[in-house]
């Protein structure tokens, strides 16, 4: 995740947006209009202010983009990979065009510092142009002969688009999550409807106006804003093909069940209890930095989050210093004061959410590093009331028999620290966990970091690196933590099924 430079042309109207008036959060067609259904704010989380409504999209509107999906379908297939690559590569230029525009409300919806709401302005970038390039290179798209073993015998592999491609997306990284899913249903020859978070809809319909206005054909791309009831009604419909979800395990629980009866394809993204292991060979700033990273970046409200952090035995009382050293100086603020590092959490909701679990580690017995405990009942217009819904780091120590701190996914600014004396236990403590999303391991033998590696059971490990992720790596989880991978190879293969054409050679 590279932070990309700034243009300083904040310019366009999507910035413009009149808190009473609700927004157009629907595009069917070709055509933008207003959700039929309920009313829901939406709000600019460090200064609590409702800036704009979102009209729900409504039954009768999802019906309505499901339909016209399957109609562009029908030349969208047919096009040649190579022609959808460069559509691609339309849509990547166009979002590096309004990188401004996009890093602004990125900020202004989600309160992301700078730094961050550019990282993730960078990885859409990314992802289009991966993609684009894979169209290009026909890999992956192409027909291909399998060897066989008889001659007069000829196989042919055909890679089919599913169809329609329902996308569920979560709030915490909108444009990133949104090109994850969009960007490889599109190079497969699918056809979509998105249906972003409730909570961050300005930087996604500022998306899809310029995805529409790039050239794609009418109907390729549709957009359905709105809350839990869109959703609903998206994965439930019989034109959907293909459900693409990425949010919490209850509700992925939920659209699995859903996809059950029609055997609808599904991949899901969902939640991670992920662990940062420092061995006692480690570079102790770069394992202090790291860590700060993997647990405070975007607030800690990332399905990757590193929050368990183990450390060796011999190196806990020096790196917990540094550690919550570090951890006190981040700076909640406005999203665009430089010196702001530490975001605000999403909503209010989330921040009780957040400050209920501190509150309970708290009361079974965690020990408290650094940090507050909120009062009870002291939720958005408590401890964050300086800097919106923020809280400030928090570390706990001694959790390890505290599950709302150590099992549960907390998604808020909130670390436990917990020693280790042999490398097993630190692999052991890990993979303690229903979820297995991802592991950072610091340490200063490379063969012993990589031992250690390949014994956790997760979809991405980093040795010494900050959380990168690149469109060429694939992302997903073991056990809770999902169904499937994105990105790379195998997040187009998600939106294909295979065809064996087998006849006399
Ligand atoms: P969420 O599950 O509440 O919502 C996710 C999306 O699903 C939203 O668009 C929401 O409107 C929609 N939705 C809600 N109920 C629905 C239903 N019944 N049917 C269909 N759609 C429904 O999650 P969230 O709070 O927005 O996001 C946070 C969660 O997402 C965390 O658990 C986090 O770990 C997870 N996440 C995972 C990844 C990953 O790559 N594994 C990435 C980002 C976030």
């Amino acid at each position: 995740m590279s932070a990309v430079p700034s243009r300083d042309v904040p310019s366009s109207a999507a910035l413009a947006v009149d808190p009473d008036a609700p927004i157009p959060g629907v595009l069917i067609d070709g055509v933008w209009s207003l959700g039929e259904g309920a009313r829901l704010p939406v709000h600019d989380p460090v200064s609590r202010a409702r800036i704009a409504w979102l009209a729900e999209a409504s039954a009768a509107q999802v019906d309505a983009a499901v339909q016209a999906a399957a109609r562009a379908g029908a030349h969208w297939r047919a096009t040649s990979a190579a022609e959808r690559g460069q559509a691609l590569a339309r849509i990547a230029e166009a979002v590096a065009a309004a990188q401004p525009m996009l890093v602004a409300l990125q900020q202004r919806n989600n309160g992301k510092p700078r730094h961050e709401a550019e990282a993730d302005v960078a990885d859409t970038i990314a992802t289009f142009r991966y993609y684009a390039g894979l169209c290009a290179s026909g890999q992956g798209l192409d027909e291909q002969m399998v060897a066989l073993p008889e001659a007069g015998v000829d196989a042919r592999l055909a890679r089919v688009p599913l169809g329609v491609a329902a996308l569920i997306v979560p709030w915490n990284f909108p444009l990133v999550t949104t090109a994850w899913k969009l960007a490889p249903a599109l190079a497969a020859g699918c056809t979509v409807v998105l249906k972003p978070s409730e909570l961050t809809p300005l930087a996604e319909c500022a998306l899809q106006r310029l995805i529409a206005d790039s050239g794609l054909p009418p109907g390729v791309v549709n957009l359905v804003c709105g809350g839990a009831a869109t959703g609903r009604a998206l994965v439930a419909h019989r034109g959907v093909a293909k459900v693409s979800f990425t949010g919490s395990n209850a509700v992925g629980q939920q659209v699995l069940a859903a996809c059950g009866p029609r055997m609808t394809r599904v991949s899901l993204e969902l939640g991670g209890k992920s662990s940062l292991i420092v061995l006692d060979d480690a570079d102790l700033d770069r394992a202090v930095e790291l860590a700060i990273g993997g647990a405070f970046w975007n607030a800690g409200q990332m399905c990757s989050a590193t929050a368990r952090i183990c450390v060796a035995r011999p190196l806990v009382s020096r790196f917990t210093e540094a550690f919550v050293a570090a951890a006190r100086a981040l700076r909640r603020g406005p999203a665009d004061d430089v010196a702001t590092t530490l975001g605000p959490l999403i909503s209010a909701r989330q921040h009780a959410t957040v400050c209920a679990r501190i509150a309970a580690g708290r009361a079974a017995g965690a020990r408290l590093l650094c940090g507050v405990v909120p009062a009870v009942g002291e939720g958005a217009a408590g401890v964050g009331s300086d800097t919106g819904w923020a809280l400030p780091a928090t570390v706990f120590t001694d959790a390890r028999a505290v599950p709302a701190l150590w099992d549960e996914e907390i998604f808020g600014p909130v670390a436990c620290l917990q020693s280790f004396d042999r490398d097993d236990e630190a692999a052991a403590l890990a993979n303690d966990s229903d979820h297995g999303l991802v592991a950072t391991v610091v340490g200063g033998d490379a063969t012993r970091a990589r031992r250690l590696a390949d014994t956790l059971q997760v979809g991405t490990v980093w040795i010494n690196t900050p959380q990168l992720i690149f469109p060429q790596t694939g992302w997903g989880g073991f056990k809770h933590s999902g169904l499937g991978r994105e990105l790379g190879p195998w997040g187009l293969q998600a939106y294909q099924e295979l065809r064996h054409v087998i006849a006399p050679g």
